[in-house]
Protein backbone atom coordinates (compact mmCIF):
# COMPACT_ATOMS: atom_id res chain seq x y z
CA UNK A 1 0.00 0.00 0.00
CA UNK A 2 2.41 2.72 -1.32
CA UNK A 3 1.46 6.56 -0.83
CA UNK A 4 2.57 8.17 -4.24
CA UNK A 5 3.07 12.32 -4.78
CA UNK A 6 0.64 11.81 -7.46
CA UNK A 7 -1.98 9.56 -5.29
CA UNK A 8 -1.06 13.49 -2.71
CA UNK A 9 -1.35 15.57 -5.73
CA UNK A 10 -4.78 13.62 -6.99
CA UNK A 11 -5.73 14.62 -2.98
CA UNK A 12 -4.97 18.00 -3.23
CA UNK A 13 -7.74 18.47 -5.90
CA UNK A 14 -10.28 16.46 -4.21
CA UNK A 15 -9.78 18.90 -1.24
CA UNK A 16 -9.88 21.71 -3.27
CA UNK A 17 -12.94 20.34 -5.21
CA UNK A 18 -14.32 20.12 -1.69
CA UNK A 19 -13.66 23.49 -0.40
CA UNK A 20 -15.54 24.69 -4.01
CA UNK A 21 -18.75 22.62 -2.68
CA UNK A 22 -18.47 24.34 0.21
CA UNK A 23 -16.96 22.33 2.59
CA UNK A 24 -15.02 24.44 5.48
CA UNK A 25 -14.35 22.86 8.18
CA UNK A 26 -10.63 22.61 7.92
CA UNK A 27 -9.90 19.49 10.65
CA UNK A 28 -12.03 17.55 8.01
CA UNK A 29 -10.25 19.21 5.00
CA UNK A 30 -6.54 18.06 7.20
CA UNK A 31 -7.98 14.82 7.36
CA UNK A 32 -9.42 14.20 3.72
CA UNK A 33 -5.80 15.46 2.79
CA UNK A 34 -4.03 12.39 5.04
CA UNK A 35 -5.96 9.84 4.42
CA UNK A 36 -5.25 7.51 1.47
CA UNK A 37 -8.52 6.97 0.64
CA UNK A 38 -6.69 4.73 -2.59
CA UNK A 39 -5.90 1.82 -0.25
CA UNK A 40 -10.06 1.74 1.07
CA UNK A 41 -11.32 0.81 -2.37
CA UNK A 42 -10.87 -2.80 -4.66
CA UNK A 43 -7.91 -2.55 -6.74
CA UNK A 44 -9.92 -2.49 -9.73
CA UNK A 45 -11.05 1.17 -9.32
CA UNK A 46 -8.11 2.31 -8.12
CA UNK A 47 -7.19 5.23 -10.54
CA UNK A 48 -10.82 6.48 -9.50
CA UNK A 49 -9.59 6.74 -5.89
CA UNK A 50 -10.16 10.66 -5.89
CA UNK A 51 -12.78 11.01 -8.06
CA UNK A 52 -15.86 12.39 -5.99
CA UNK A 53 -18.18 9.49 -6.68
CA UNK A 54 -19.44 6.43 -4.30
CA UNK A 55 -17.47 3.35 -5.26
CA UNK A 56 -18.54 -0.20 -4.89
CA UNK A 57 -16.68 -2.43 -2.18
CA UNK A 58 -17.60 -5.84 -1.56
CA UNK A 59 -20.97 -7.34 -0.31
CA UNK A 60 -22.84 -4.95 -2.37
CA UNK A 61 -21.43 -2.10 -0.24
CA UNK A 62 -20.67 1.27 -1.58
CA UNK A 63 -17.73 3.72 0.03
CA UNK A 64 -19.64 6.73 0.06
CA UNK A 65 -18.42 9.98 -2.40
CA UNK A 66 -15.75 12.15 -0.73
CA UNK A 67 -18.39 14.86 -0.01
CA UNK A 68 -20.61 13.19 1.27
CA UNK A 69 -17.69 11.71 4.32
CA UNK A 70 -17.10 15.74 4.39
CA UNK A 71 -20.47 16.68 4.79
CA UNK A 72 -21.08 13.99 7.79
CA UNK A 73 -17.77 14.58 9.04
CA UNK A 74 -18.37 18.19 9.45
CA UNK A 75 -22.59 18.22 10.74
CA UNK A 76 -20.49 15.69 13.39
CA UNK A 77 -18.27 18.71 15.01
CA UNK A 78 -16.18 16.47 16.63
CA UNK A 79 -13.05 17.36 18.14
CA UNK A 80 -10.20 15.49 19.13
CA UNK A 81 -10.19 12.83 22.35
CA UNK A 82 -13.44 13.09 21.92
CA UNK A 83 -15.59 9.17 21.64
CA UNK A 84 -16.84 8.14 18.41
CA UNK A 85 -18.98 5.53 17.16
CA UNK A 86 -19.60 5.03 13.54
CA UNK A 87 -22.51 2.35 11.80
CA UNK A 88 -21.47 0.71 8.86
CA UNK A 89 -17.84 0.35 8.90
CA UNK A 90 -17.80 -0.72 5.51
CA UNK A 91 -14.03 0.27 3.29
CA UNK A 92 -13.26 1.65 6.65
CA UNK A 93 -12.64 5.30 5.11
CA UNK A 94 -14.51 7.16 6.83
CA UNK A 95 -13.60 5.47 10.09
CA UNK A 96 -10.30 6.51 9.09
CA UNK A 97 -10.88 10.48 8.94
CA UNK A 98 -12.91 10.29 12.01
CA UNK A 99 -9.24 8.89 13.65
CA UNK A 100 -6.92 11.55 11.69
CA UNK A 101 -9.38 13.98 13.02
CA UNK A 102 -7.76 12.56 16.33
CA UNK A 103 -10.64 10.98 17.67
CA UNK A 104 -10.99 7.80 19.34
CA UNK A 105 -12.83 5.53 17.29
CA UNK A 106 -15.25 2.37 17.45
CA UNK A 107 -17.21 1.40 14.37
CA UNK A 108 -19.12 -1.56 13.84
CA UNK A 109 -19.79 -3.88 10.63
CA UNK A 110 -22.62 -6.58 10.26
CA UNK A 111 -20.91 -7.90 7.02
CA UNK A 112 -18.15 -10.28 8.08
CA UNK A 113 -16.15 -9.82 4.92
CA UNK A 114 -15.77 -6.12 5.09
CA UNK A 115 -15.52 -6.30 8.79
CA UNK A 116 -12.40 -8.26 8.04
CA UNK A 117 -11.28 -6.80 5.32
CA UNK A 118 -11.23 -3.55 7.35
CA UNK A 119 -9.17 -4.60 10.09
CA UNK A 120 -6.57 -5.40 7.73
CA UNK A 121 -6.42 -2.04 6.04
CA UNK A 122 -6.07 -0.09 9.72
CA UNK A 123 -3.65 -2.78 11.05
CA UNK A 124 -1.48 -2.25 7.19
CA UNK A 125 -1.86 1.71 7.80
CA UNK A 126 -1.17 1.09 11.56
CA UNK A 127 -4.47 2.73 12.20
CA UNK A 128 -5.97 2.00 16.02
CA UNK A 129 -9.33 1.96 15.59
CA UNK A 130 -11.59 -0.71 17.41
CA UNK A 131 -13.74 -2.43 14.98
CA UNK A 132 -16.38 -4.91 16.12
CA UNK A 133 -18.46 -7.47 13.85
CA UNK A 134 -22.26 -7.26 14.70
CA UNK A 135 -25.36 -5.41 14.46
CA UNK A 136 -24.82 -1.59 15.14
CA UNK A 137 -28.52 -1.19 16.38
CA UNK A 138 -27.54 -2.39 19.23
CA UNK A 139 -24.48 0.38 20.08
CA UNK A 140 -21.86 -1.46 21.16
CA UNK A 141 -23.15 -0.79 25.09
CA UNK A 142 -19.20 -1.95 26.58
CA UNK A 143 -18.15 1.55 25.68
CA UNK A 144 -20.75 3.83 26.28
CA UNK A 145 -21.70 6.91 26.33
CA UNK A 146 -20.30 8.21 23.49
CA UNK A 147 -19.86 12.35 22.60
CA UNK A 148 -20.60 11.54 18.98
CA UNK A 149 -22.52 8.68 16.66
CA UNK A 150 -22.36 8.80 13.23
CA UNK A 151 -24.47 6.35 10.89
CA UNK A 152 -23.61 5.62 7.30
CA UNK A 153 -26.00 3.46 6.55
CA UNK A 154 -29.68 4.67 5.57
CA UNK A 155 -32.08 3.54 8.89
CA UNK A 156 -35.73 4.08 8.50
CA UNK A 157 -35.93 5.31 12.03
CA UNK A 158 -33.64 6.57 14.81
CA UNK A 159 -32.25 3.57 16.36
CA UNK A 160 -33.43 3.83 20.17
CA UNK A 161 -30.33 2.18 21.70
CA UNK A 162 -28.28 4.52 19.91
CA UNK A 163 -30.19 7.34 21.61
CA UNK A 164 -29.62 6.29 24.79
CA UNK A 165 -25.41 5.81 24.15
CA UNK A 166 -25.17 9.70 23.22
CA UNK A 167 -23.84 11.33 25.86
CA UNK A 168 -26.01 14.66 26.87
CA UNK A 169 -25.02 17.58 24.94
CA UNK A 170 -23.76 14.59 22.35
CA UNK A 171 -24.23 14.56 18.94
CA UNK A 172 -25.26 11.69 16.27
CA UNK A 173 -25.51 12.43 12.48
CA UNK A 174 -27.82 9.76 10.43
CA UNK A 175 -29.44 9.71 7.43
CA UNK A 176 -32.98 9.01 7.92
CA UNK A 177 -35.76 7.51 5.21
CA UNK A 178 -35.92 4.27 3.06
CA UNK A 179 -34.87 4.56 -0.61
CA UNK A 180 -33.72 8.26 0.05
CA UNK A 181 -32.86 9.35 3.21
CA UNK A 182 -32.72 13.21 4.82
CA UNK A 183 -29.10 13.51 6.50
CA UNK A 184 -30.91 14.36 10.43
CA UNK A 185 -28.39 15.99 12.93
CA UNK A 186 -29.44 15.04 16.94
CA UNK A 187 -28.23 16.66 19.88
CA UNK A 188 -29.33 15.49 22.85
CA UNK A 189 -29.95 18.49 25.06
CA UNK A 190 -30.80 16.51 28.00
CA UNK A 191 -31.17 12.94 29.43
CA UNK A 192 -34.42 13.12 27.82
CA UNK A 193 -34.84 15.99 25.20
CA UNK A 194 -33.16 16.21 21.79
CA UNK A 195 -33.02 18.47 19.04
CA UNK A 196 -33.60 17.26 15.69
CA UNK A 197 -32.71 19.35 12.47
CA UNK A 198 -32.41 18.22 8.81
CA UNK A 199 -29.61 19.13 6.11
CA UNK A 200 -30.21 17.84 2.35
CA UNK A 201 -31.50 14.49 1.06
CA UNK A 202 -28.99 11.81 0.13
CA UNK A 203 -28.94 7.89 -0.83
CA UNK A 204 -26.81 5.26 1.47
CA UNK A 205 -27.45 1.78 1.37
CA UNK A 206 -29.93 0.75 3.83
CA UNK A 207 -29.22 -0.22 7.84
CA UNK A 208 -30.40 -4.33 8.01
CA UNK A 209 -30.82 -6.20 11.14
CA UNK A 210 -28.47 -8.92 11.81
CA UNK A 211 -25.38 -9.89 10.88
CA UNK A 212 -24.14 -11.66 7.72
CA UNK A 213 -21.96 -14.27 8.17
N1 LIG B 1 -18.53 4.18 6.28
C1 LIG B 1 -18.37 3.29 5.16
C2 LIG B 1 -19.62 3.27 4.29
C3 LIG B 1 -20.01 1.87 3.98
S1 LIG B 1 -21.62 1.64 3.35
C4 LIG B 1 -17.11 3.62 4.36
O1 LIG B 1 -16.46 4.62 4.67
O2 LIG B 1 -16.74 2.86 3.47
C5 LIG B 1 -22.54 1.26 4.82
C6 LIG B 1 -22.15 0.02 5.58
O3 LIG B 1 -23.09 -0.17 6.62
C7 LIG B 1 -22.15 -1.28 4.78
O4 LIG B 1 -20.88 -1.85 4.84
C8 LIG B 1 -23.19 -2.15 5.49
O5 LIG B 1 -22.86 -3.53 5.52
C9 LIG B 1 -23.19 -1.55 6.87
N2 LIG B 1 -24.37 -1.81 7.69
C10 LIG B 1 -25.68 -1.86 7.30
N3 LIG B 1 -26.48 -2.14 8.36
C11 LIG B 1 -25.66 -2.27 9.45
C12 LIG B 1 -25.89 -2.59 10.83
N4 LIG B 1 -27.10 -2.82 11.32
N5 LIG B 1 -24.82 -2.64 11.64
C13 LIG B 1 -23.56 -2.43 11.17
N6 LIG B 1 -23.29 -2.14 9.88
C14 LIG B 1 -24.32 -2.06 9.02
Amino acid sequence: MTDTALHKGLRQNMVNDLRSKGITDEHVLYAMLAVPRHCFIPESYGAKAYEDMALPIHCQQTISQPYTVAKQSSLLEGTPHMKVLEIGTGSGYQAAILKAMQMHVYTIERQRQLYEQSQTVFNQLSLHIAGKFGDGYAGWTEFAPFDRILVTCGAAQIPQALLRQLKINGIMVIPIGKEEQTMTKIIRTSDTEYSITQHGSCRFVPMLNNVNM
